[in-house]
């Protein structure tokens, strides 16, 4: 053994020197007893919180019954939980049930080049992806992702992914040739700073699939399953993609993943050609089913819209006193994102120290997550977490300025 560090866990991430015992609504308590409230859900996992009671029910029930089934056998709940899906969706016909959104991006990957090869084009297997885009981190999608940064050092990135600029219609069309398949994009980049594009740029991406026989395929890793105030974020933009990816608050905490897709775009799906063990595991489809009874709740979404108002405004009234510390607050629903001054690392640590807990994204943008059952009480606690956070820095920032 040559590791002399104190830690055996494989040194990927850059830890803050904070654990947490457990965890109830909003608030998460610290080893040392400290109460935070959780603006990060796990990086947007925790949709109904911590520790919500329909979930800890739903996972009880099912632990006592069966934990794991293979896929040789039928599953009642993974067949309710897709049909569920696929309603809800308005667009797709068959779900595949991963782990993680990057196997949830594996798939869709994977359908989308099958899609083409089933119907005698596998010359077509090109897929058009976009700057500052996150869709994980097994080496397809990291080649999808196409950062240097994630890619160095890993070999030759697997081929088939043309990058262009985010919202660039053009860059799109001038893309466009005899190998491409589709289009990937989120409808919302969150690990790329809370970056949106209007909502013609996606009818225009759908318009051009339709005209060259490309699939569309929306990644809604992080944006799906209430984040944005739509139980889909693709809704507000008024067309359907033709393959889809959800994970993170899916399960709720618990680890799961899936690939929505129209039975065209599946055309090349069938048995023998993907595959999981653990996909669709009696737990997971137990923590989704009863994640989507609490969010298909009359009223929900409603809830989320109008934190994400309130949140919102809050947020103008800071910028407007500490524009010396944050300037920009964008975003939908409760994927919000505020854009820093100062390096967004220090507002994220200056917040902790508030007691809020907030994660970083791309173009240096501290996100605000709050679970969605996050109620206004909160939302000003975080706020007045927020004017105290700014009110540090600028302090420190003078006293900076005025020094040696
Ligand atoms: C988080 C994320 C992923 C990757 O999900 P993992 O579960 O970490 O593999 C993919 N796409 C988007 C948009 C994400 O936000």
């Amino acid at each position: 053994m040559t590791n002399s560090a104190a830690s055996h866990l494989l040194p990927v991430f850059a830890r803050v020197d904070l654990a947490f015992e457990r965890g109830e609504g909003c608030y998460l308590v610290a080893t040392n007893g400290e109460r935070y409230l959780d603006f990060t859900s796990g990086v947007a996992v925790n949709a109904l919180g911590h520790a919500h009671p329909a979930l800890v029910a739903a996972l009880q029930a099912q632990a006592t019954k069966l934990w794991h089934m293979s896929n040789l056998f039928k599953s009642p709940d993974g067949e309710r939980l897709a049909a569920r899906l696929c309603e809800q969706s308005k667009f797709a016909d068959f779900v595949f049930f991963c782990n993680s959104g990057a196997e949830a991006l594996e798939c869709v990957i994977k359908v989308v080049r099958k899609h083409h090869a089933a119907k005698g084009h596998g010359e077509r297997y090109r897929m058009i992806t976009f700057e500052g885009a996150f869709h994980g981190r097994t080496l397809a999608t990291l080649a999808a992702t196409g950062s240097e940064k994630y890619l160095e050092g890993f070999g030759p990135p697997l081929d088939g992914f043309d990058q262009v600029p985010h919202g660039d219609l053009e860059a799109v069309k001038q893309q466009i040739g005899p190998h491409t398949a589709g289009i990937l994009i989120e409808p919302i980049q969150g690990e790329g700073g809370v970056r949106s594009a209007p909502p013609a740029f996606y009818r225009a991406l759908r318009g051009l699939c339709d005209e060259h026989g490309l699939l569309l395929a929306f990644d809604e890793v992080q944006t799906g399953m209430g984040r944005t105030g739509e139980l889909f974020a693709h809704r507000r933009f008024g067309v359907t993609p033709d393959v889809m990816s959800l994970a993170k608050a899916l399960g709720g905490g618990f680890p799961v993943g899936a690939c929505l897709a129209t039975a065209n775009a599946a055309a090349g799906m069938t048995p023998g050609s993907h595959g999981s063990t653990f996909g669709g595991n009696p737990l997971a489809i137990a923590a989704a089913n009863a994640v989507l009874d609490v969010m298909l709740e009359p009223g929900f979404l409603d809830h989320v819209q109008k934190m994400s108002l309130l949140l919102k405004q809050k947020l103008a009234a800071v910028i407007d006193r500490h524009g010396d510390v944050v300037s920009e607050v964008r975003g939908e629903g409760l994927l919000i994102g505020v854009k820093a001054v100062v390096p967004s690392t220090d507002l994220v640590a200056a917040l902790r120290h508030e007691k809020l807990l907030t994660v970083g994204a791309g173009e240096n943008v501290v996100r605000f997550l709050p679970p969605l059952i996050v109620t206004e009480a909160e939302i000003e606690q975080s706020v007045a977490s927020l004017e105290r956070a700014c009110a540090a820095l600028s302090a420190g920032n003078l006293t900076r300025a005025a020094g040696p």
